[in-house]
């Protein structure tokens, strides 16, 4: 294969990972190719809460100042029984989590945390964009480090550059490539997502500031907040059991989602009257142990290498942290020493990732618990301070990921 402009970064999906790659490598200096299969990139997923750890990076890449006129400042995080909405516990976010952490705590649609990236992405020069392109393969190369195959319709093309991204999200194709049997996994878990606008009287009266809200109930467990400068709520649930496809578009039967809310509070009861407005999404993770990178030439980020859980609202933080944290090791790596670079980045990031999971995981166990768990939660809860319970995030909020 013959590669041109060996020099590059090649970044195959232009979702919230290769974006900040994308953003990350071309302000250490290094010329960017962005591919994208879609033809456009268009209003996909809902709301994601954007903890600092990544607003910092954000903010470090001058996309904070375009995503704060989309996003929400919560006051804070409150934790609720849903079943009488009567308040567990309150970590204060606002003002006092960027003192804390050193930057804000933010909600936001995916999609416009993907447009500032994009609009930051446009005023950069030494990126390009180019979309309804597929990265089908690639292969290492002597002179350049690396040669893609990619596709336009019929089109066929090669190009090289020094590394490829692969930021092609949890059903990545080149994670295949390398890792052949290394699959999503599903957890037979389903997040159903809707938002409604904030001026529906139901949204009024439950929620009266912009305050983030998780309902717990033995067995599920419900997230509301604002977006968009608290014109709409964002809503997620989860429902055990059901596998569907790798999209939106699956239908299943909302009958468990309707049943978890009849169990709650009235106001979120009503919420079940209208079960067919939910979108559903299900849940699948990526092993977090195997390999991420290959040669001194590929690297996978964000959910093609790690996709986790939601209960640590941190996918999309820990996407922006790996591509920050891998422009910054292979830019002060000597050409010479790119795998061994790679090798520690990897190491590092692993260790990290696989913290963030644990999180998720207990904070599934302690939202869904029932009985004596549940109780024992509770009193547990109550005994803490608000700002003991800050203190928990700090390793997570607050570490400062400059470079491995
Ligand atoms: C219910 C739910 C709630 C969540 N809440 C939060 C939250 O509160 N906070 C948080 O931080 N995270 C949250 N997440 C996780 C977060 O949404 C993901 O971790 C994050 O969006 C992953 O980004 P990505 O760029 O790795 O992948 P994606 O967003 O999937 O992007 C991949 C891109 O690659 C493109 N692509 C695929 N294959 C190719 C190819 N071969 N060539 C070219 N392009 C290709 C795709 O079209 C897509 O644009 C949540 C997830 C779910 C499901």
């Amino acid at each position: 294969m013959e590669a041109e402009r060996p020099s590059r970064i090649i970044v195959a999906g232009a979702g919230i990972a290769g974006l900040t790659a994308a953003l990350a490598f071309a302000a250490r200096g290094f010329s960017v190719q962005v591919f994208e299969r879609s033809p456009e990139l268009g209003e996909i997923g809902a709301g994601l809460q954007l903890s600092p750890n990544a607003t910092r990076i954000l903010d470090r890449l001058g996309v904070l100042a375009g995503l704060e006129r989309l996003a929400v400042r919560p006051p804070a995080i409150v934790l609720r029984n849903a079943k009488d909405l009567r308040e567990l516990a309150r970590v204060p976010l606002g003002a006092s989590a960027e003192r804390r952490w050193g930057a804000p705590y933010l909600v936001v649609h995916r999609a416009d945390l993907q447009k500032a990236l994009l609009a930051t992405v446009a005023r950069t020069e030494k990126i390009s964009l180019i979309t309804n392109t597929v990265v089908e393969d690639f292969q290492p190369s002597e002179s350049s480090g690396v040669v893609i195959k990619i596709r336009t319709g019929g089109v066929e093309r090669r190009l090289g550059g020094m590394l490829l991204v692969g930021a092609d999200g949890v059903w990545s194709k080149l994670r295949n490539r390398v890792l052949p049997g290394v699959a999503a996994r599903s957890v037979r878990l389903v997040a159903w997502r809707r938002t409604i606008p904030a001026d529906n009287p139901l949204i009024r009266n439950l929620f009266p500031d912009l305050t983030v809200n998780a309902f717990l109930h033995p067995g599920f467990h419900l997230v509301a907040y604002p977006l968009r400068g608290g014109s709409e709520f964002n809503f997620v649930a989860f429902t055990q059991g059901q596998v569907l496809g790798e999209d939106w578009s699956g239908k299943p039967d909302p009958a468990p989602l309707r049943d978890m809310l009849r169990r709650s509070a009235t106001p979120l009861a009503a919420l079940a009257e209208d079960a067919d407005a939910w979108t559903a999404w299900p849940i699948h993770t990526v092993d977090s142990a195997k390999p991420w990178i290959q040669h001194g030439n590929f690297a996978l980020i964000g959910d093609a290498a790690h996709a986790m859980t939601p209960f640590a609202a941190q996918g999309a933080a820990m996407a922006i942290e790996d591509a920050w944290t891998l422009a910054a090791a292979f830019s002060s790596s000597p050409s010479t020493d790119l795998a061994k670079s790679l090798a520690t980045w990897e190491q590092a990031r692993r260790l990290r990732i696989q913290k963030v999971a644990r999180r998720g995981a207990f904070n599934r166990f302690v939202w869904h618990a029932a009985g004596p768990a549940a109780w024992g939660r509770n009193l547990v809860l109550a005994s803490r301070s608000p700002e003991s319970l800050a203190a928990d995030m700090d390793w997570l909020y607050g570490e400062d990921i400059n470079s491995p």
